[in-house]
């Protein structure tokens, strides 16, 4: 792309500031953290509840970024940069992404529904990429932010579009619509249940048809529902004739009808009948969604006239799509992003932001391969790709194709390969370690055996964290907090058993003010980690006064006999203002100067300046339960009463902070400068109410490893504590006691789930090994297990074994392999 900024001053109703307008962008960034932003971006201040994007300008300028829109312009860059001032910066980047749609004459296909926009997406795509030069949205940016930023990728080679809409409440497609303006629209599936935000099916439906307002075509499956929304809709929005293209199992005045359909072994053979005649087809998945998905694709082939031969062979093809780029342990202290299913340039940019914000080595490799359908000519593409790598700070690049191999000379530090045999022949030559690897390539390089050979081998239990689920927790209690409030999150124990360091590199990202951790050496691998946010050591041990020094740890004291042993140590190395926080005990009487110890605190600290009040914190005992209201009340009160008195007294203005997770929730007023947000962020509120808004981050997942029938009479595990009343089907899964699932878990206290159904613990819990009852699910070696996530919940499992979920996550060992996936 590229636009002159003065077209924009009208398209945007903007009022301008700046010194100079005659100028081209091609790159619209909403990210201040990208490092693909430059000179030629045009920068967009989004500005929403949790995060002004405006407060970056002045970093921005500094990395050379020129031109803005914003929707004031901040005191501190006045004068610096271009800036074009309008309303609303969201909307500006709408009206942008539509006036640019504009310029474009070329077919649109625009999906929504409930379901399957991203899989009919990805498959449009590979079903008609090998006759048109395709820009599809990338990943799943489907929203009021993602639909303009995937528009504005369109360029002049380009001659088909493929992009998702998708909405959450009424009022939102509308928007949507000006910008991808579709030509040919598909409806995927529904779902018969209507979500939040609308109140009933038929006004979802209704708000999702906004997408096809001026669409010449409608392509979906017919059904009464459907069928009567559709005839308003057409009432309403009578200005174009409109063809209806149709597809139904049931009635067969669709203008396909599908007559028959038969799975097995992963496969659906379907029979069809279309202009009168009969054809068959067989799509490579069993599960009805998928099949639904592969006929929406059938009948856009259908639409664009391809013949019988060519649609068979290319649905035979279909594959799994993968919605996430996954984040997993390599060899050698590597790390892996895993995205070895698609190769453009569009999603290379994506890939590159997120190795970025990912990376837990200072070493960034990109392994990468052949990149097809981009219209650009080779030359230039490679030239682009390798100006992407090197804005990037890429350290070394993998380039593995007949292609990317002719254009080496124009990566630096580059090996290249011809095709993945020779690469994975060389690859103990390569010497990967302590590296981020991404690994990108298209499917036809199978990448999937690299990702294989790097990955670390572990057995086969597996703790899967949600880093979105996280991001959107994060966000939650942060649109809590009054503006200016700083959010402390804490990691300790392993981030609450979630992993300390992936999840201390997205807090860094999400700009969080302070991390907390209980004891010096947590706090000193994540410094070794790279983490450069301050850290706060909730229980310094004496011994550890040193190295918390040289970490540039910042320690709670909480007695006078541990202040004078930090001052001694810290007068010896002659620090000046070495940060502190001074804990209060305000009724907790876990840590913390009392009441009585303030005055010879204070004689203490005045004048005293090797140490610096960074901080004053209390804890707060039962903020999460309504019965003690009172005496959180007193806790808050003597607070603010003895930190008042430390303040005024040797004349500080520290950050003051008393709030946990549900002080957050219950005590807003109590905020003070910073909270301290711990299990929330885990996804876990004890209050039902809350639950509902916060998303799950952690789910303990395992295999079956072995399936057997045992007859009436026979007994299972240690102690014969089950004894089959009837014939039963028994699965034994590899996770037991050591890896942190309670013995009081077993003997049908507990259940695992398998193929979303409850599979009841029978017998004690083994250590390495735990068996369920199976007698009612079809399922078989090898089929995946979940022990706890969506279902069980570990509030659920907490509950059931009278402790709370803290004790239960923070349980989960080392030796269960942590699994970071987007
Ligand atoms: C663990 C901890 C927190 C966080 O508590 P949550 O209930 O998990 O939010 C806050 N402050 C201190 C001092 C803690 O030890």
């Amino acid at each position: 792309m590229s636009i002159n900024l003065k077209s924009l001053v009208s398209v945007l109703d903007a009022e301008w500031n700046g010194s100079d307008i005659d100028i081209f962008v091609d790159h619209i960034s909403i990210d201040s953290r990208s490092l693909q932003n430059g000179p030629q971006t045009l920068f967009i201040a989004l500005s929403g509840v949790n995060n002004d994007a405006h407060l970056y300008i002045a970093e921005l300028i500094e990395k050379g970024v020129q031109n803005f829109v914003v929707q004031y312009i901040p005191e501190n860059v006045k004068g610096k940069a271009n800036f074009f001032i309008v309303k609303n910066t969201l909307k500006a980047l709408q009206e942008l992404a539509a006036y640019y749609r504009n310029l474009f004459q070329i077919p649109i296909i625009g999906l929504t529904g409930s379901n399957g926009k991203t899989i009919v997406k990805e498959w449009l795509n590979f079903l008609l990429s090998p006759d048109y030069n395709i820009i599809r949205s990338p990943k799943s940016y489907n929203s009021q932010v993602g639909v303009p930023l995937s528009v504005i990728a369109i360029n002049e080679k380009h001659n088909l579009g493929i992009f998702e809409a998708g909405i959450s409440t009424v009022n939102e497609m509308a928007n949507l619509e000006k910008i991808i303006k579709p030509t040919i629209g598909v409806l995927t599936n529904i779902g018969s249940a209507h979500d939040e935000g609308f109140l009933n099916l038929v006004q979802k439906i209704d708000e999702k048809l906004i997408l096809f307002k001026d669409c010449p075509v409608i392509i979906y499956q017919k059904t009464e529902v459907v069928d009567s929304c559709l005839t308003q809709f057409a009432a309403e929005y009578m200005m174009h004739p409109r063809k209806l293209f149709s597809w139904s199992f049931t009635d067969n005045s669709a203008d396909v009808f599908i007559l028959k359909k038969e799975s097995k072994n992963e496969h659906t053979h379907i029979q069809y009948q279309y202009k009168g005649e009969n054809f068959s087809l067989e799509i490579p998945f069993s599960d009805s969604a998928s099949v639904e998905n592969a006929i929406s694709c059938l009948l856009v082939l259908l639409y664009f006239n391809y013949n019988q031969e060519v649609i068979q062979s290319r649905i035979a093809m279909l594959y799994p799509v993968r919605m996430r780029l996954e984040v997993k342990n390599g060899i050698n202290n590597c790390s892996i992003i895993d995205d070895s299913y698609s190769s453009d340039f569009q999603s290379l940019k994506i890939a590159l932001d997120f190795l970025e914000s990912q990376k837990k080595n200072a070493s960034k490799t990109v392994i990468l391969s052949d990149i097809f359908q981009s219209g650009f000519s080779k030359e230039e593409l490679y030239s682009k790709v390798a100006q992407l790598i090197s804005d990037n700070k890429v350290n070394r690049v993998i380039g593995i194709g007949s292609t990317i191999s002719s254009f080496a000379s124009k990566f630096a530090n580059s090996r290249m390969f011809q095709n993945t045999a020779d690469f994975i022949n060389e690859i103990e030559n390569l010497n990967f370690n302590n590296e981020t690897i991404l690994i990108k390539g298209a499917r036809s390089f199978q990448f999937e055996e690299i990702v294989s050979l790097l990955e670390e081998k572990t057995h086969e239990t597996v703790l899967e964290i949600n880093l979105d689920a996280i991001t959107h927790n994060f966000n939650y209690f942060k649109s809590k907090l009054k503006p200016d409030v700083k959010m402390m999150v804490m990691v300790k124990a392993f981030g609450y058993g979630n992993g300390g360091l992936e999840i201390a590199k997205l807090l860094e990202h999400h700009k969080v003010n302070y991390l907390g951790v209980a004891f010096a050496d947590e706090g000193i691998s994540l410094k070794n980690g790279g983490i450069t946010l301050p850290i706060m050591v909730l229980n310094p041990e004496s011994t550890s006064f040193p190295s918390i020094i040289q970490y540039q740890l910042e320690p709670e004291i909480y007695s006078l006999k541990g202040l004078n042993a930090f001052l001694k140590i810290a007068r010896e190395k002659n620090l000046k203002d070495f940060p502190i926080h001074i804990k209060i005990d305000t009724g907790m009487h876990r840590l913390g100067f009392e009441d009585n110890t303030i005055d010879e605190l204070i004689v203490t600290l005045k004048g005293n300046s090797t140490v610096r009040v960074q901080s004053i914190l209390s804890h707060l005992a039962t903020s999460d339960d309504l019965q003690h209201f009172d005496f959180v009340n007193q806790q808050i009160d003597l607070f603010e009463k003895l930190s008042s008195k430390l303040m005024s007294e040797l004349n500080i203005n520290p950050i003051r902070h008393i709030l946990n997770t549900s002080g957050i929730s219950n005590f807003p007023d109590a905020q003070y400068n910073m909270v301290r947000l711990g299990i929330g962020l885990y996804g876990v509120s004890n209050d039902p109410a809350e639950q509902k808004y916060l998303e799950n981050v952690g789910t303990l997942k395992s295999i079956i490893s072995q399936v057997r029938t045992i007859p009436a009479g026979d007994s299972v595990g240690y102690g014969r504590r089950f004894m089959a009343e009837k014939e039963t089907k028994i699965a034994t899964i590899p996770i037991g006691y050591a890896d942190g699932i309670s013995r009081l878990w077993g003997n049908e206290a507990g259940f695992v789930v398998i193929k979303n159904q409850k599979a009841k613990i029978v017998g004690s819990v083994c250590m390495d090994m735990l068996m369920v009852n199976v007698s009612h699910i079809d399922c078989k070696e090898g089929d995946s297990v979940i022990i706890f996530g969506e279902s069980p919940t570990v509030i659920e499992m907490a509950e059931a074994l009278k402790t709370i979920p803290y004790e239960i996550m923070t349980s989960i060992s080392q030796r269960v392999k942590r699994v970071f996936f987007r």
